[in-house]
């Protein structure tokens, strides 16, 4: 069998992605969709919201917007238009391939769940149809010039993740984020994560911890909600020899914000972890 043709056309197509980022997890439940759709707002972000005077942009301020596109690859639990307030939003078809759903000019998402009759669809597919929506998502999309394309993955290292790695192995994968829980069991996950990574020569990124500690609403104290095992991440990053980005603490809103589409940190722009989780995009943006 020879070479695949469709890797070509891929990265014809992704060939003015300035960098792509895998987002990875061991474990389902967390947070890596909700880290993903948020580091997505916050390359996306203009600051224009917050100064409404000054909504017209200048060419030199314009320039320095940041073209973001995501990219749902989870394709049995698609979570990213609910988290992204795009649940009601389909793609549409033109000539040139499928339309992705944007959030604001600059933020464009695609997601099997765009496509679903109703979000309450099951998606249940074997590993060639999965790998040919992805195919697809990376093929026909329009993505144009892009500065990020962030991938959201399923949890585990399955058929989706070899098959990124693979579509995307020409022009390059810029590397991954790991995103973790405290707990000993979801550590042990992101070391077949790194292992992961390293077999198939992505860089990783980092590893960023999350829900870590807990901030009351009310008094503001910071309580660990694993205690045996919190710090636990920051120590294996250093054993395993990659970076460690930081830790996010659990924050009752988040689950809110999200579920309501909103960006978390717009929302609570004062949060600890809207502070802890502004750390971590500062070491990714290049
Ligand atoms: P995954 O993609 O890893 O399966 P999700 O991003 O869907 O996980 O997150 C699982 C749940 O945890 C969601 O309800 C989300 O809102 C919530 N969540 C994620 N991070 C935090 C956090 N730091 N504090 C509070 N809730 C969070």
């Amino acid at each position: 069998k020879g070479p695949d043709p469709d890797i070509a056309v891929i990265t014809d197509r992704l060939r003015n992605v300035r960098r792509k980022i895998l987002v990875l997890s061991g474990k389902g439940g967390v947070g890596k969709s909700t880290f993903t759709a948020n580091l997505g707002f916050a390359l996306a972000h203009t600051g224009s919201e917050t100064e409404p005077q000054e909504a017209v942009m200048t060419a030199a301020e314009e320039e320095t917007v940041r073209q973001v596109g995501v990219v749902d690859i989870d394709i049995c639990g698609p979570s990213l238009p609910k988290i992204m307030g795009l649940e009601n939003e389909q793609i549409h078809q033109s000539m040139s391939g499928w339309s992705p759903v944007y959030v604001q000019d600059n933020l464009a998402v695609m997601s099997i769940g765009f496509m679903l009759p109703d979000k309450d669809a099951a998606v249940i597919w074997r590993g060639p149809k999965k790998n040919g929506i992805i195919k697809q998502f990376l093929r026909d999309v329009e993505w144009s010039d892009l500065d990020y394309l962030l991938v959201d993955t399923p949890p585990g290292t399955s058929d989706e993740h070899l098959s990124i790695a693979q579509y995307l192995k020409p022009g390059g994968i810029d590397g991954a984020i790991l995103v973790t829980t405290p707990p000993e069991v979801a550590l042990q996950d992101v070391r077949k994560e790194i292992s992961f990574c390293r077999k198939v020569n992505i860089p990783i990124l980092g590893i960023v911890e999350n829900m870590s500690g807990f901030v009351c609403p009310n008094c503001k104290h910071e309580s660990s909600i694993f205690p045996a095992t919190t710090g636990g991440a920051r120590q294996m990053a250093e054993t395993m020899k990659v970076p460690f980005l930081g830790s996010i603490p659990l924050d009752p809103r988040i689950g809110k914000s999200c579920d309501s589409g909103q960006c978390f940190m717009e929302e609570f722009p004062d949060s600890p972890a809207t502070l802890a989780f502004q750390g971590i995009v500062d070491q990714i943006v290049e």
